[in-house]
Parts: C-alpha cells; structure tokens; sequence
C-alpha cells in the first residue's frame, strides 16, 4: 500500500525523525489559516505548496512550489489543488492533485549552504537482509546519478535480527561527508529513521532529500513510504489511509470479492489458479510475441460464477483481445472448471465476444478438452502449454 508524502512524514513524526512540517489541504480556503499556523509553529518566512499525489518527480513537472508572500501562496495553491499533474513518473494524462501539503520552507540561507542527500530502506532479496541505500548526490536527479554514476550510491546491509548498529550509522553519516552537530545529528536521524521503518512494517522508505539545513539541522524534506499490505493487519490506524483514487478501480473491486488481480499493459488477459503458475503463463505470453494485460489469480474454486467474475474483471480492460485460461486440476476436476467457462461464456451472451484459450491439465483434462470443443462459442482447447501460447497468437493475427 503506497502513502502519500504527508502520511508518510507522520509516520517518521510519530517515531522521533525530523521533519519539514507542514499541513494538508484538499480545499484551498484553509490556506491563510494553515500558513498563520505554521509561522506560530516553524517560524518560517516563506512556504512550499507540494501537490500529493502517488508518484514521483512532482517537482520536475511543477507541482512542487515555493510562496514568499501569502499572495503568492494562495495562488499557487488554486492553481496546484485540481490540477493534471504530469511528470516523468506519471502516464501523460498526469494524475488529479486532490490535496496539497503547505509547508515551512526549509532552504533558508545561513552559515553554510544547504545540502540535499538521499536515503532509502528497503528489503535487500540477495542478502536476505534489510538494507539502507544513501548517496550525497540527493534531490530531483537521483536518477540519473543512478544510471551515470551508481558508484555515488552506497549500500549497508542491516541484519534484521540485530537491529542497526551505532557504528553502522556513523559509517553512513561519515560517508556523507558530515561532521561536527550535522554528523550527530544525522546519526540519530537514521537510526531513528530505521527503527520506524521496522515498527510500521514499511517494505520500502524512500526520503529524497534527506537535507541538511543551513544551520546543519538534518530533516525528511520528502517522505515516499510503501507499507507491506501483509501487515496492515497489525497497522489499523493506517488501514484508512488508503486513498482509493490513486488506485486502480478494476484492482480494488477484484479486492473486495476475495480475487488475487494487477492490472498490466498487455491485450491478453490471463486466469489462472496458482501465482507461480500465473507467472509462468506470463512469461509464456511473452515469449510467444504476446502481452500479459493482467495476472488474475481465481485462487482454488473456479465454478462457472467465479469464472464469470473473472471474465468480467478481464473485460474491463479495453486493450484485452484474448484470454488465456490456464489451470491445473488438482483438486478441483477439469471438466467442471471446463463446464463453468462455457456456462460463463453462455450467461454473458453479448457482453463477451473474444476469443477464449483453455488449457486444463490434471483430472479429467480429456473430458474437459471434450466441453470446450464440442461447445458452440469461440472457446478453443489447448493441452500444451505451448499449443495454447501458439493458439493466442494465432487468434491475435
Ligand atoms: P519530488 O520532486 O516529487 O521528489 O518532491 P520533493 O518533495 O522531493 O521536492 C522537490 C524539490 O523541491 C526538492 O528537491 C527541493 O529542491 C525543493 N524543495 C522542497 N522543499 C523545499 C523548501 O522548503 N524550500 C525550497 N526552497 N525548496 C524546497
Ligand atoms: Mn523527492
């Protein structure tokens, strides 16, 4: 489950990591109000308007401003709160900025100049261990310091069982270059930073930038938090934050009757029993010139309502050409998951008209292979694997 940047500050807040502060609008007549407020609070002179939206690079496409004035900071709020944010991470229809976050402006001039460092956590599959990722190179081009110069980033493997160890923080802050107040500071900022990661059960933190002030504070400008839907059970205070705008209708309404669903780019949809026979049917797809345009998992019961369920979801995709049904029958027999796709196809009538590509192994696959190609609709049987990629593409052409 993906936050957005003022949740996730809340949650580095909440465990003691330091933070631009600021508050969130969806309606812009809060704005005076919020700004007085934050100039009790911070002090801050000027102010930044962030547009909150589930995707990166807002600064890069303008939705990231500074206010020097509260005039300034009016305007800019009507014209981020409503607009079609496009940048480099969204589609380029951009995404609909519901809120914004007002913030304290943090880059006031001072003794020294501000710098920006990036920062993430995430689980390192290789070493099996968590891992903190960091870079002096921080700020809106971490990306192509990524590609150009990897040697900038640096890893640290955190064994999750031990916890982060004092040394394993000042070696990072060292790397970064700090000393003196700005090097404590950041040893404390990660530690913190990590035992917040651990306790929110988060699978990615990613702060970019991590800055260090003029007056050598270190703070999270930027906060790009993923919980691990795993335990959100274990989270109820986040369960809520869930914004269903930023996620994908067909994926939240296969959620909500129990169907394992990602929507992906491809024409040919996918239903299968079983996620790593789901991946393996990916990449069959693939690798006979197709395009998965979804992976569905109907899990292990695939009677004709569940299929038709299924078809349903799949057909909400308009790109989708093809289906390819691919499952193994273990414990639920073929010839009644082929019986429930031809009943499916039937109760449908006019809302399905592709073609439909079964493959059935396991029991009672000849009796299945039998349904399909004796019933009436444009549902063709396969018993390889490769017989019923060669099928799709056949149909596709
Ligand atoms: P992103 O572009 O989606 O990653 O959004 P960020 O929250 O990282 O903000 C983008 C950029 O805005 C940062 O890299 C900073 O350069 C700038 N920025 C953020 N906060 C402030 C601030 O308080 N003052 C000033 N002057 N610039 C800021
Ligand atoms: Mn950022």
């Amino acid at each position: 489950m993906n936050l957005h940047e003022y949740q996730g500050k809340k949650i580095l807040a909440e465990h003691g990591v330091n933070i631009q502060r600021g508050y969130v609008l969806s309606n812009k007549k809060d704005t005076i109000k919020v700004a007085n407020q934050l100039v009790k609070e911070t002090g801050t002179v000027w102010f930044v308007v962030k547009a909150q939206i589930h995707a990166g690079g807002r600064g890069k496409g303008g939705g990231v401003k500074l206010a020097k004035n509260l005039d300034e900071l009016e305007n800019i709020v009507s014209d981020i709160l409503g607009m079609h944010l496009i940048t480099p991470q969204t589609s380029k229809d951009g995404k609909l900025v519901n809120q914004v976050l007002i913030t304290e402006d943090v880059y006031y001039p001072g003794d020294s100049e501000p710098e920006e460092f990036y920062i993430s956590i995430l689980l390192n599959r290789e070493s099996g261990k968590n891992m903190i990722m960091y870079s002096t190179e921080g700020g809106m081009d971490i990306e192509s310091v990524a590609e150009n110069n990897p040697e900038l980033i640096f890893y640290e493997d955190i064994d999750p069982l031990i916890g982060i160890i004092p040394f394993q923080a000042r070696k990072i802050s060292f790397n970064l270059g700090l000393s003196g107040k700005a090097f404590k500071e950041m040893t404390k900022f990660i530690t913190l930073l990590y035992k917040s990661y651990i306790s929110s059960d988060s699978s990615l933190f990613e702060i970019n930038p991590v800055l260090k002030t003029s007056d050598d504070k270190i703070m999270a400008v930027d906060a790009k938090v993923t919980l691990d839907d795993n335990s959100i059970f274990r989270h109820k205070e986040y369960e809520s934050w869930r914004d269903l705008k930023e996620e994908n209708p067909v994926e939240i309404e296969a959620r909500a009757v129990g169907l394992n669903y990602v929507d992906l780019d491809g024409n040919v949809g996918c239903m299968v029993n079983g996620a790593g026979l789901a991946m393996a049917t990916m990449d069959l797809i693939k690798q006979s010139g197709g395009d998965p345009a979804n992976f569905l998992d109907v899990g292990g019961t695939a009677d004709a309502k569940r299929v038709e369920t299924a078809f349903r979801l799949i057909l909400k995709d308009e790109n989708v050409k093809a289906i390819l049904v691919n499952i193994f029958g273990g414990i639920v027999r073929c010839d009644r998951v082929a019986q429930g796709i031809v009943d499916a196809y039937n109760n449908m009538g006019d809302s399905i008209n592709i073609p439909i590509i079964v493959r059935l192994q396991g029991t009672n696959a000849e009796i299945a292979k039998k349904i399909i190609d004796n019933c009436e609709f444009k549902v063709y049987s396969a018993i390889e694997f490769q017989e019923a990629a060669d099928k799709i593409q056949e149909l596709l052409n």
